[in-house]
């Protein structure tokens, strides 16, 4: 019985197995059916030869905007995923209790790639750009509650932005609602950071191991390293007792000075995510490959970013079981990547550039067994 598709010479990332290695790839049933040193191509009905490149899990982007039509940030993921090779975009609360069901009947249920969400704490979720919690009426627990509940397939936690013009004259309140939310459900918080208030040592205090800062490297005034640039005490605690620095990068939350300043002191983020939206896609963000190379540049090794683009998201969002890595009978999700070398300049969001030798491409996105078409039009931007 031949395989579906063979994946034949390139060299397999895959950190959930340890795996960075010259391996062939076979898909069958739309399922990882073998990994190993060397595959016919007679055994295929169809090759593609992937030599001199790397194949990796599908990735998954731990903060995405995928609500189209209806929200101020809203893309489209299905062009970006094939393009991209991100085949799980986690929504990162662009739904609340009032849209929810918009998002998940013409969205979640839609979508050739992977959409799982984050539920804001606001039941408008992000409408409008910003204010979503200035009335408190909004930061609803109960229908959120009632939301995650009977949506459990899809919604991996509750989304809290704590920004100051997020909060209105909330305070730290929208904090204390999503935390009450996710522990009524057994989910972790995803905590956005940014401008203070509320300071975010209010923010630290209030996170549980498990739960996601993202924003980590934002320049902002709720930046996690100190004047020093060494990180913070509080953050530093939290980090070890196992909340997840993600990095969100977006139109304005990644900051080379603060993002060397950790590499620089060996820590690294557990995360690597886009915040990809109507903001961020057309630069200096655009996508998950360039935010890669931006790592890589920085120092990281292809392993490395890799393993926090895949398994280390899974784990966040507790799909570590079904979702980023290749392990034989696991659904076929996979992209094939290519490390170009050449003279390439990287910017901030706060358009700081930064030359690199090393930038990474997406050539292949696969789910479940299906080639992904780069060239079919989405919705509109
Ligand atoms: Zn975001």
């Amino acid at each position: 019985m031949p395989y579906d598709l063979l994946l034949k010479g390139g060299t397999v990332v895959d950190p959930s197995q340890g795996l960075n290695a010259s391996r062939d790839v076979a898909i069958e049933n739309g399922r990882i059916a073998a990994i190993e040193p060397s595959i016919s191509t007679e055994d295929a009905k169809h090759t593609v030869d992937v030599s001199g490149r790397y194949v990796t899990p599908g990735l998954v982007d731990l903060h995405v905007h995928a609500y189209w039509g209806s929200t101020y940030w809203g893309i489209d993921v299905d062009p970006v995923a094939a393009r991209t090779g991100v085949i799980t975009s986690v929504d990162a609360g662009s739904a609340g209790a009032y849209n929810w069901r918009g998002f998940r009947r013409f969205h979640v249920e839609r979508v050739k790639s992977r959409l799982v969400a984050y539920l804001n704490i606001s039941s408008i979720g992000l409408t409008h750009q910003t204010y979503e919690h200035a009335n408190l009426y909004y930061d609803d627990v109960d229908l959120a509650v009632q939301t995650a509940a009977e949506n459990r397939d899809v919604i991996v936690g509750i989304k809290v932005r704590l920004d100051h013009n997020t909060i209105g004259h909330n305070g730290i309140v929208p904090m204390d609602r999503a935390r009450a939310a996710a522990d009524a459900l057994g989910l972790p918080v995803m905590v956005h950071i940014g401008v203070a208030p509320p300071p975010l040592q209010e923010i630290i205090a209030r996170m549980r191991p498990g739960d996601v800062l993202t924003h980590c490297f934002t320049g902002h005034t709720n930046r996690i390293i100190d004047k020093d640039e060494k990180i913070r005490d509080d953050v530093k605690r939290a980090w070890d007792a196992g909340i997840i620095l993600d990095v969100g990068h977006g139109a304005g939350s990644f900051s080379y000075p603060v993002a060397e300043a950790m590499v620089r002191q060996g820590l690294l983020p557990d995360c690597i995510s886009t915040d990809i939206h109507v903001a961020s896609i057309r630069g200096p963000m655009y996508d998950m490959p360039t935010t890669l190379s931006k790592f890589l540049n920085l120092g990281m090794s292809v392993y490395e970013v890799v393993e926090r683009a895949t398994i280390n998201p899974a784990r966040a969002i507790h799909r570590a079981d079904s979702l980023g890595s290749l392990e034989v009978g696991r659904e076929a999700d996979v992209a094939v990547l290519e490390l170009v070398e050449g003279d390439f300049e990287f910017k901030d969001v706060d358009l700081v550039a930064r030359r690199g030798t090393k930038r990474l491409y997406c050539r292949l996105a696969i789910k479940g067994g299906q080639i992904l078409d780069p060239e079919e039009d989405g919705l509109p931007l």
